[in-house]
C-alpha cells in the first residue's frame, strides 16, 4: 500500500462537497471519499445524480448492488462479488454514478485482491469515456499501489456549523409534529449547541440530540454537557486522545523562567482583542529535554494558565499497535481537536511516534509513516486555534520537518535545574507535602541534588517522608539528604545522551531556563568548592 499519487486537496475556497460535484462532472473515473458518513456521502450523490439526470447505484457486500432508495426492490442477485458487480459497472450503458460502501478490503494490497484491483483498472479506463462514476466511500484509505494513479482521493471532512443547523431545524420541527413538544432556543443557545456539536458525524449529533430530549422533554444550552460528554466517548474511541484535567498551577513549576514568561505571554494570544491586534494565535512549542524535568507539567499547566481545554495526544500509542484505521483515526483526532478549539493539543513523547515511523515501510507497509505524515501537514496548515505542545526526551528520532520553522513557534530546552531551581523545586514539593520549607537546611539539599531532575527531587522527599513516618518521626533535613545519597540519578547514568542532548540544542532551541541563573549557579559552585 501507498499514498496515492493522485491524493485531491481541497482547494481553500471549495468545499469538499463541492469538490465531489466538480469531479463527477470532470468525469474522473474513480473518486475514493474518505468519510464515516455513508449516508450522507448517499445524499449527496443523490442531488448530484438528479441534478445531472443519472441513476444512484449502491453497492455494499451485503447486499450487492441496488438502486439508491429502493434497497430490497431492485437488487440484483449475485452482484455481492465485487468482480461481478464492477463488470456490471462497465456494462451498464446509462448515465450512472455507483457507490461502493465500504470497498476497501478489496482494494487494500493483498493477494485475494489481485482480480478486484486488475478490474477496477479496466473500470477506470472504461469510465473514462463515459456518462458514470464510481464512487467509493470508507473511513480508511487502503489502496493497492496499481491503483494509485487512476484513484481520486477525496477527504469529506465533518459536517460544518450549517449542517448541524439544518439538523437542529429538522429536529424541532419532528418534535412538534409528533411528540407535541415545543423546543425554544434563542440564537445564542442554538449557537452555542451547534458550536458542541461540531466534531459529531451527522448521526452521532442526531443521536445525542434526541437523547437530549427523551431525558427532559427539551433541548437546552444546558444540555451541552451531554454533547460534551459524546465528544469525549469519541476521543476515547479514538485510541489517540484523551480529556486530561488539569490541576497544575505555572506556581508549581519550579525554575523554567523563559519558557514560563513565554507561555504567560501567550496567555491572551488566542483572544479576539489578540486577533484585532493583529496578533497570529500561537502554533505550539516543542519541548526537548532530559526526563522528569517538567515538560509535561508545562503542558499541564499551560492549559489552566491559558483556561483551555488540555487534549493528551498519545504519540507512542501510534506506532505500537494502531495500523488498520490510524489514518483515519488521526483525521478524526485532528478534526474533534479543532472542533474544540481553542485547545492545547498536548503530543506527548513526539519522539517515539516518529521512531516507529522510521522504517515502518517494513513492519506496517508505511501506515505509521503516512500517519506521521498527516500529522506534520496538519501542523503547518492548521487554520483553528489549536496550540500545540509536543514534548520530546530524543531528539535524534525528530525528522527535520518537524523543527522547521511555521510548524512550531518555538523550540525550548528543558535541562536538569540549576541549583535556583532546585531551591525552588525543594520548596515546591515540601510545601505540597505541607512542609515548611523554612525548617530545612535548603543549601545543603541543593548542593547534595546536583545533577537531579525535579522528579528525582520529589522521589527523595517521598522515600524520606515514607522512611521517617516508619520511624514515627517528623521529617528534617537529614532525612531527605539520606534519601538522596541512595539514588542514582539519570544524569549520571545516562551522562553521555545528555551531553548529547546539550550539544544538539545549544544553538538550535531556546533554553526553557534563564540563562544568568545558569551562569550564578555555576558561579557559587565553585566558590563552594
Ligand atoms: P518525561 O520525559 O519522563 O515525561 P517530563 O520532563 O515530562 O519527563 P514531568 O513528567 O513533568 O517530567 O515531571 C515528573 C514530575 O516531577 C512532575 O509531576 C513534578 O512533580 C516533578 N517535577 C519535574 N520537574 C519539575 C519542576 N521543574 N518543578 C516542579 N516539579 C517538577
Amino acid at each position: 500500500m501507498s499514498e496515492p499519487k493522485s491524493e485531491q486537496k481541497t482547494p481553500a475556497r471549495v468545499s469538499a462537497r463541492e469538490e465531489l460535484e466538480i469531479l463527477i462532472r470532470a468525469r474522473y473515473p474513480i473518486i475514493y471519499v474518505v468519510s464515516w458518513e455513508e449516508s450522507r456521502i448517499e445524499r449527496r450523490l443523490k442531488e448530484i445524480a438528479n441534478r445531472r439526470k443519472k441513476q444512484l447505484i449502491c453497492w455494499s457486500v451485503t447486499t450487492g448492488l441496488t438502486t439508491s432508495g429502493s434497497m430490497t426492490a431492485s437488487r440484483q442477485k449475485g452482484l455481492a462479488d465485487p468482480v461481478e458487480a464492477l463488470d456490471s459497472v462497465i456494462e451498464n450503458k446509462e448515465p450512472a454514478i455507483y457507490l461502493f460502501k465500504d470497498f476497501h478490503p478489496f482494494t487494500r494490497q493483498r493477494d485475494s485482491n489481485v482480480a478486484v484491483v486488475r478490474k477496477l483498472r479496466e473500470v477506470a479506463q472504461a469510465l473514462s469515456d463515459s456518462y458514470k462514476t464510481l464512487v467509493i466511500c470508507s473511513p480508511i484509505v487502503e489502496i493497492a499501489p496499481e491503483l494509485e494513479k487512476v484513484v481520486t482521493v477525496l477527504d469529506y471532512p465533518l459536517p460544518d456549523a450549517a449542517a448541524f443547523d439544518r439538523l437542529l431545524a429538522r429536529i424541532c420541527e419532528d418534535v412538534a409534529a409528533h411528540a407535541k413538544l415545543k423546543i425554544s432556543l434563542t440564537p445564542e443557545d442554538r449557537e452555542r449547541i451547534v458550536q458542541a456539536a461540531l466534531g459529531l458525524t451527522l448521526q452521532e449529533a442526531e443521536n445525542v440530540f434526541a437523547k437530549t430530549i427523551v431525558t427532559d422533554g427539551h433541548l437546552s444550552a444546558e444540555d451541552m454537557s451531554i454533547v460534551f460528554s459524546e465528544k469525549q466517548q469519541i476521543i476515547r474511541k479514538s485510541g489517540l486522545l484523551e480529556y486530561y484535567e488539569s490541576t497544575t498551577d505555572i506556581g508549581d513549576i519550579g525554575g523554567l523562567e523563559q519558557l514560563k514568561s513565554w507561555l504567560q505571554k501567550r496567555s491572551l494570544a488566542f483572544s479576539e482583542k489578540a486577533k484585532q491586534f493583529g496578533l497570529p494565535a500561537p502554533k505550539g512549542v516543542l519541548l526537548v529535554g532530559v526526563q522528569g524535568c517538567g515538560k509535561s507539567l508545562c503542558a499541564k499547566a499551560v492549559s489552566r494558565m491559558w483556561n483551555m481545554p488540555l487534549l493528551r495526544f498519545d504519540m507512542g500509542r501510534m506506532f505500537a499497535s494502531l495500523v488498520g484505521s490510524s489514518e483515519e483515526n488521526i483525521r478524526r483526532a485532528i478534526s474533534v481537536a479543532e472542533s474544540i478549539a481553542p485547545v492545547v493539543l498536548w503530543a506527548d513523547e513526539i519522539d517515539k511516534a516518529f521512531a516507529g515511523s522510521q522504517g515502518s515501510a517494513n513492519t506496517d507497509g508505511g501506515t505509521t509513516a503516512r500517519v506521521m505524515g498527516t500529522f506534520l501537514t496538519w501542523l503547518s496548515e492548521k487554520q483553528q486555534p489549536v496550540f500545540v505542545l509536543a514534548t520530546a526526551n530524543n531528539i535524534s528520532q525528530l525528522p527535520p520537518e518537524l523543527l522547521r520553522k511555521g510548524r512550531l513557534d518555538e523550540i525550548f530546552f528543558v535541562d536538569l535545574p540549576n541549583a535556583a531551581e532546585r531551591r525552588q523545586i525543594f520548596h515546591i514539593h515540601l510545601r505540597k507535602r505541607n512542609r515548611d520549607p523554612k525548617g530545612f537546611d535548603l543549601p545543603a539539599l541543593v548542593l547534595a541534588s546536583e545533577g537531579f531532575s525535579g522528579a528525582e527531587i520529589e522521589e527523595a522527599i517521598i522515600s524520606a517522608l515514607y522512611d521517617v513516618f516508619y520511624k514515627g518521626k517528623e521529617l528534617e533535613s537529614v532525612d531527605v539528604l539520606e534519601a538522596i545519597r541512595e539514588t542514582v540519578p539519570l544524569s549520571k547514568t545516562m551522562a553521555e545522551g545528555i551531553s548529547a542532548l546539550r550539544a544538539w540544542a545549544d544553538g538550535r532551541s531556546r533554553f526553557a531556563s534563564r540563562r544568568d541563573d545558569i551562569t550564578n549557579t555555576e558561579l557559587r559552585r565553585k566558590l563552594e568548592m
